[in-house]
Order: structure tokens, then C-alpha cells, then sequence
């Protein structure tokens, strides 16, 4: 075979026979969507409900027997499929999970301290920043990949976060850059508003303000639908809470129902992704958590540099460019490679603006980058 058909050919095999030109990839993904569940444990994901937090005195479970026939299960794999079914039943199988200690796949941040700015900054801004040192609300010195895609005409006005957490404004620099944030106990601004936009911003002070910086995760769920219906975003990112506020709080039961919640949203939102024709085929959604959490029934609610095991964390990827490896194995990786990911499914070299920015996920897309 001529070399030039050679490696026409071997392009073609590796891309999935997508390939229309030598001179560029054809890559399908147009939009990204990006959700986080805030200091969700690697344990969890993989396994489902731990058996030594199901009871009162280590999980602080209401009612154990309750939930115990909601998530536990004989076999590791039940409880996972019990816990988050579309994760288990979509994102995995068509798509790819990194993290599995158990198959020599961790995913590990390198920021050292396992707590949220310093995380959101490393998943988003692609390195750690040892200046980054707290949750305080100061402007991220760094840029994010949101930031970098905002800028780029393709995208611009197109790129929106919504987040149970107030400091995410901080975190994105939104003040600065105009990226739109919506967080927290905000009601939302809409030019015009929405009938169910209204609904929303009426019903959401009478809800209790059980945390004064943090929302329910129901609240950026609803707003964050109405906006993706409303304005089509390309690149979307939704920042859930409850997760790390009910592990705080000893709640192993809530804990549980915030990541099934969270699981069922994911999975109506897919099915919605597929249903518009702006989405439909070209959308990559990629799953993760910003720390994990301690490993034992003494120290499961917390994390931070001093917490054994809240470094490990896990990344799951799924969308048309992205080859379904499902579980992946022996293969390490970082907290930092999200954001290099994010860019080069849509097309773009984060490294070209961002230097210290970790390189992208390994085999997470079909094709290299290409020029848009
Ligand atoms: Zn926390």
C-alpha cells in the first residue's frame, strides 16, 4: 500500500470511518456539558452504598432498613446500578469512567489540599495553583477553559454555569469576563423571563435556607433546564452541592439520595439532549467531582489535606467522539486533564492559552484536535 493511503486508511480505522479529510479531524461534538457532584466518593461511584455507613451512629441514617432496600445489593455492581443507573447503564457503557483504583485507574488531584476553590480551579483552569489556598471569594487569577471558549466567536455568548454554590462566580471570574454564573440564592435574570423562570424565582425564598452560601441542588437543576431550552448553549456547566453538604452534615442516607437525584437528572437531561436537533449526536457530557472524601466510618464526612483518600477522585466522559472503552484501566490520571478535555472535544487546544494546563484525557476523543 502507498504511504498515503496507508495512513488514509489507518486514519479512517482509528477514527471510526468519521474521517472526510487527510487534512483535519471531523470531529462531531459541537457542545459540551459539564456536571459535577460536589465531594462525591470514588468508593460510591463504583461500588454503590457502603456497607458500614448504612446505620444510624457512622452514616446517620433516618431510617436504615428504608435504605437499605433502596441501595444495597448483594454485588458491588447491583448497588452501583441501584445508586446511579443512568451512569451504569448510559455513560458507561458508551462512553468512558476513569478512577477505578480497583483496575489501577486512579484519578487523583494534585492540589494537595482535597477542597473545592482549589479543586474547580485545577478541573477548570487544567493545573493546581498553590495561590489558591482557600474558598474565599476572590477572582481566580487563572483562566478557565470556560473563559477561553467564551472568548472564541464560535462560541461566545454561548457558554453559561449554573451552580449551587456562591463562590463560582469567583471561581470563573464571571465579573470580569461577563461569563453568565448563575449561583446559589440568586433568582435568575432573563430578558424575557419565563413563565417557569418566574415559578421559580417566587418559590425560591420560600424555601428553607438550610445553608446561607449553597441552594438546594433542585434550584440550579430547574434553572439551568429552563436556560439550555431557552438559549442552547454550547458549552454548559451545572455545579451540584448536596453531595458534600449532606456528607458534611453525617447524612449518609441524604448523601445517597443527592447523588440518585443527581443521577436521574443527568439522565433526563441526556434524553432531552437527544430529543433537539442543536444537540442531538453532537453533545459530550462529562461527569465529575471536585475532591473526594476520607475512606472510614470516622471520617467519610470530610475531606481536605489532612483526610487520607480525599485525593482520589473519578471522571466519566460520554459523547460521539469519544470511543466506549467503559471502565478504563491501568491507565493514571489527573483532576487537571478535564479542562485540556473539555476544549479539544469542541475542536480547541486549551494548551495554546493556558501553558500549565494538563494534557487532554487519554483515548477520551476519536480524532485530534481540529482548527474550527
Ligand atoms: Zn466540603
Amino acid at each position: 500500500m502507498p504511504r498515503a493511503a496507508f495512513i488514509l486508511s489507518a486514519i479512517w480505522v482509528w477514527t471510526g470511518g468519521h474521517v472526510v479529510s487527510a487534512a483535519g479531524g471531523n470531529q462531531q461534538t459541537e457542545n459540551v456539558v459539564i456536571v459535577t457532584l460536589d465531594g462525591f466518593r470514588w468508593q460510591e461511584l463504583f461500588a454503590g452504598a457502603d456497607e458500614t455507613l448504612l446505620d444510624k451512629r457512622a452514616g446517620g441514617v433516618r431510617d436504615p432498613e428504608d435504605l437499605k432496600k433502596r441501595y444495597w445489593r448483594a454485588s458491588a455492581e447491583e448497588r452501583r446500578l441501584a445508586l446511579m443507573p443512568f451512569f451504569w447503564t448510559t455513560l458507561a457503557k458508551e462512553g468512558q469512567v476513569f478512577g477505578d483504583r480497583s483496575r489501577q485507574a486512579p484519578t487523583r488531584l494534585t492540589n494537595g489540599l482535597k477542597f473545592s476553590y482549589p479543586g474547580y480551579n485545577e478541573m477548570f483552569c487544567g493545573f493546581a495553583d498553590p495561590a489558591i489556598d482557600s474558598n474565599a471569594k476572590k477572582p481566580n487569577p487563572n483562566l478557565s477553559v470556560l473563559e477561553f471558549l467564551h472568548a472564541k466567536p464560535y462560541f461566545g455568548g454561548r457558554v453559561a454555569a449554573f451552580c449551587t454554590w456562591d463562590v463560582f462566580p469567583f471561581i470563573f471570574r464571571s465579573e470580569r469576563n461577563g461569563l453568565k454564573v448563575h449561583a446559589a440564592w440568586q433568582p435568575i435574570e432573563d430578558e424575557p423571563m419565563s413563565e417557569r423562570q418566574l415559578w421559580m424565582n417566587r418559590l425560591l425564598p420560600q424555601l428553607p435556607r438550610y445553608w446561607t452560601d449553597i441552594t438546594f441542588d433542585l434550584v440550579s437543576m430547574e434553572y439551568a433546564r429552563e436556560h439550555l431550552l431557552r438559549h442552547k448553549p454550547r458549552v454548559l456547566f451545572i455545579g451540584l452541592g448536596e453531595t458534600d453538604e449532606w456528607g458534611h452534615a453525617r447524612r449518609y442516607d441524604l448523601y445517597l439520595d443527592a447523588a440518585h437525584n443527581s443521577d436521574r437528572f443527568v439522565a433526563e437531561l441526556w434524553r432531552t439532549l437527544q430529543g433537539l436537533p442543536a444537540y442531538r449526536g453532537k453533545t459530550a457530557l462529562i461527569l465529575t467531582t471536585d475532591h473526594g472524601r476520607g475512606a472510614s466510618r470516622a471520617n467519610w464526612t470530610d475531606h481536605g489535606k489532612d483526610v487520607p483518600t480525599a485525593e482520589f477522585i473519578w471522571i466519566g466522559v460520554l459523547g460521539p467522539d469519544t470511543p466506549p472503552l467503559g471502565v478504563r484501566e491501568k491507565v493514571e490520571t489527573t483532576q487537571g486533564q478535564v479542562a485540556a478535555s473539555i476544549a479539544h472535544l469542541l475542536g480547541e487546544d486549551f494548551a495554546k492559552a493556558s501553558a500549565k494546563a494538563a494534557p487532554v484525557l487519554p483515548g477520551v476523543a476519536r480524532s485530534p484536535s481540529a482548527p474550527r
